[in-house]
């Protein structure tokens, strides 16, 4: 909102990025009562999406959450710090070499190829420690995971297996954002008949489109990401509450006069006299070139106290320029703050503008803005 932020906003911000801290914690809940009776974890990946894992680790161990997946190592290193006995898994895996990190951390890496197990089978046995890992098996993605071929020898070699504790079998679904698509029912399929080979593990297959699919694909623990940070999961339907909102200021104002061009490339011919906004904000903010108006194309909104002002022209590194003419007088003022993402564009809106999805949006969101962490449960900023 912004006259609330020039209250809680730098006077030397340019852009602010607000961090809804209680709606994540509501959207937890959420997905961890839709999950039934399986557990519900979290994505923490790419920084939680963007909105800082840090944050996000401890609004959710709030909640009780203790289950939490991040890309890499590095990441499960610096959650390690906000969550000291929590589960944490590593879903891009291990190589030989990182073993002793990830052992001084408790890190539990997604072994997703026998080459991988066997590295981390031949880690623990050198530890003489049978450390616990998850065991990924690919279910028709071909990204990672084992294929039948793999989990035919691997479950026949008991040395591999005892060496160390899996704890976890999951597999990862393709077209969960597509409830009707074939595809689903075969991972479930694929997934149940590979599980069914190996002794009894608890096993995870969904993520936040698959919580939604019902509860046969739920098994023992759901891996929400998207979802949690108030993205649309599933096509067609509702997303959870937001949880961002993007703010930028009005470095100034001008008129121009039909006929002259504006921004790079001077593409942009005026048809009028025109009142022009340019904000400080660009795509090194994460606000994507391609959502600038071109070729009679219109490109993203601004909003101001919920009046619309379209884009003009390019979208540049820092700056983008608006078309402010059919404002009400007053509201576009140098200093002004301008919603790009928030109660009247959301992060999926912006998505489908840019021609890409909600999750490129909220990761993109570069780190040049002012981050503001509020909590609208507790009402406390
Ligand atoms: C990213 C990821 C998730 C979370 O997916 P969302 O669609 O964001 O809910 C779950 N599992 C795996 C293996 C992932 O890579």
């Amino acid at each position: 909102m912004p006259s609330a932020l020039h209250k809680i906003a730098n006077p030397t911000a340019t852009s602010v990025l607000t961090i809804d801290l209680g709606a994540l914690r509501t959207n937890y809940r959420a997905l961890r009562d839709r999950s039934k009776s399986a557990e519900c974890a979290a994505v923490i990946k790419a920084n939680a999406y963007g909105i800082d894992a840090e944050h996000a680790v401890r609004a959710l161990s709030k909640e009780d959450c203790k289950t939490f997946f991040v890309a890499t190592l590095a990441e499960a290193l610096t959650v390690r710090e906000s969550a000291p006995d929590a589960a944490i898994y590593v879903l891009d895996g291990f190589f030989a070499g990182s073993g002793p990190e990830f052992a001084e951390a408790r890190i539990r890496p997604v072994l997703s190829s026998l080459a991988e197990v066997k590295d981390w089978a031949a880690f623990c046995k050198d530890q003489r420690n049978s450390l616990p890992a998850a065991i990924q098996l690919d279910t028709g993605m071909n990204r990672l995971g084992l294929p039948v071929s793999e989990v035919e020898i691997l479950i026949n070699s008991p040395d591999i297996l005892k060496s160390f504790t899996p704890v976890l079998l999951m597999s990862h679904l393709a077209c969960g954002d597509e409830q009707e698509n074939p595809m689903n029912e075969k991972q479930l399929k694929a997934f149940e008949g590979m599980r069914a080979k190996f002794p009894p593990c608890p096993a995870s297959l969904a993520n936040s489109a698959g919580i939604f699919l019902g509860e046969r694909y739920h098994f023992d623990l759901t891996r929400p990401g998207f979802a949690l940070y108030g993205g649309r999961a599933v096509n067609g339907q509702p997303a959870l509450d937001p949880i961002v909102q993007l703010h930028a200021r009005i470095t100034q104002i001008h008129e121009a006069p039909a006929g002259e061009a504006v921004g790079y490339g001077a593409e942009r011919i005026l048809t009028r006299q025109t009142r022009i906004a340019t904000l400080s904000l660009g795509y090194a903010d994460g606000i994507f070139r391609c959502l600038g108006a071109r070729d009679g194309k219109p490109g993203l909104n601004g909003f101001i106290e919920g009046h619309s002002a379209p884009v003009l022209g390019r979208i540049s590194m820092d700056l983008i320029t608006l078309d402010v003419t059919d404002l009400p007088p007053g509201l576009a003022e140098r200093g002004s703050w301008v919603e790009i993402l928030g109660e009247h564009a959301s992060v999926d809106d912006l998505a489908i503008q840019a021609g890409t999805i909600g999750y490129e949006v909220l990761t993109s969101l570069g780190h040049r803005a002012q981050r503001i962490y509020i909590d609208s449960d507790t009402g406390t900023a």
